[in-house]
């Protein structure tokens, strides 16, 4: 395809054309010079990638600057200017070409190595994936638990050697799979890692964690700016050469929200997937939300609405010895003909079984002595009444209640 860049009327660029064909290269505009912009350089570099700067002066002439680059300043502005525009694959306009979603590569995105317990996987191959909550949401296991399935290199900057080894043990993990951890200690030891995977690409890189990371290489995880460095050298190098990468990353203990703070947003909108594992109290499911799905194939999977979706509940359990991670799917549950929430299904089971063992039970009686919010569960008691579920009878000024016909809940894979 030939993409015509060339300015016909001979007039120089303006700082708004180019930072517009630039904007895919997580172009950051300079807060006191607006002619001047950084963004990931388009140039082959012996080594990895960096961020270039580009900056218009007041004659109209470009000027170039990347340390990567061997000269400190490029010259030959206008053409190296129009050939790196070029690169972009941006046609005359500032637009890409138009393309055929049933052509597209990314369509394509095969979902493998970790999988749910319906046996679908849960990973795209050779995307950035962003796995993210609070402490004690089973990240690490989850992490662990691919070693095992896959050609793997894992960078553990969280939890060293005896808590990885005891843990690798405990799933059963051969022992020549877990063979290639890795706790790089230098920026050096980080790029000369990176240079190795592109020469001879594993399957997956997973890395254990974000903030170990950044501070090995002296950025702070929680600056849109260095976030956009990390992904510049580390990641989309590695997401060019095919590998998946999966990183593992806390939500601060005592954030309210969901989400990432106005700072590390570039974590999600740089990642092509972002997932989210949240307990919501102590002995609670651990659940598993998709946050964002570049592709679309896991939020079909997941429940109805907005993000964050529910795709299904992380948990371990041990058999003979050996723990084992599950990844129960999102299922959608039916009540007669009635589409109902998970959650509800879940809770009218548990009264449906609770009276079935305490019959001639209160309305107090079964707040008490199921989980619940009282307001759901009395929500869910209303609906039970009406469909026969739960018998209901006026003693006095009280209700007494018992199980009616079994609810016989249907559950449907979803997607
Ligand atoms: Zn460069």
């Amino acid at each position: 395809m030939n993409y015509l860049m060339t300015r016909t009327d001979g007039s120089p660029w303006t700082p708004k054309q180019v930072f517009f064909l630039l904007r895919h290269r997580n172009l950051v505009q300079d807060e006191i010079n607006p002619r001047s912009a950084s963004y990931e350089c388009l140039e082959e570099h012996a080594f990895g990638n960096f961020r270039a700067t580009i900056a218009r002066d007041s004659e109209g002439l470009w000027t170039f600057r990347c340390q990567g680059c061997r000269e400190s300043k490029l010259s030959d502005g206008p053409q190296r200017l129009e050939s790196w525009l070029n690169k972009l694959g941006l046609d005359g306009s500032g637009l890409r070409p138009h393309y055929n979603p049933m052509e597209a590569a990314d369509a394509q995105a095969e979902l493998g190595l970790l999988f749910d317990s319906a046996g679908r996987g849960l990973l795209y191959r050779g995307l950035i994936h962003f796995l993210y909550g609070k402490p004690g949401t089973l990240k690490s296991w989850v992490a662990l638990s691919l070693v095992g399935l896959s050609d793997c290199r894992f960078w553990d900057f969280e939890n060293g050697v005896a808590v990885t080894g005891a843990r690798l043990h405990a799933l059963g993990t051969p022992i020549e799979k877990a063979a290639y951890f890795d706790s790089p200690l230098t920026q050096d030891e980080i790029r000369s890692r990176v240079k190795q995977y592109l020469t001879e690409p594993p399957e997956v890189v997973i890395i254990d964690g974000f903030s170990g990371l950044a501070g090995v290489l002296e950025l702070d995880p929680d600056s849109n700016q260095d976030v956009l460095r990390i992904f510049t050298d580390v990641l989309v190098p590695l997401r060019r050469a095919g590998i998946t990468v999966l990183v593992l990353d806390h939500l601060p203990k005592d954030s309210g929200t969901e989400d990432y703070p106005i700072g590390a947003q570039s974590k999600k909108s740089q990642s092509d997937v972002t997932l989210l594992v949240r307990q919501v109290s102590r002995g609670a499911a651990i659940e598993l939300f998709i946050t964002k799905d570049r592709i679309g194939a896991l939020s079909q999977r997941a429940e109805d609405g907005p993000f964050p979706k529910k795709l299904g509940e992380v948990s371990l359990s041990e058999r003979q010895g050996l723990i084992s991670l599950t990844v129960a799917p999102y299922r959608n549950a039916r009540l007669g003909q009635n589409e109902i929430l998970q959650s509800s299904a879940a809770l009218m089971e548990s009264i449906w079984n609770y009276l079935s063992e305490n019959p001639d039970s209160t309305q107090t009686d079964i707040e008490n002595g199921v989980k619940g919010r009282r307001d759901n569960i009395r929500q869910a008691i209303d609906v039970m009444a009406q469909g026969g579920y739960l018998i209901r009878k006026q003693i006095g000024r009280m209700y007494s209640h018992s199980a009616g016909r079994p609810l016989g809940i249907e559950y449907d894979l979803k997607g």
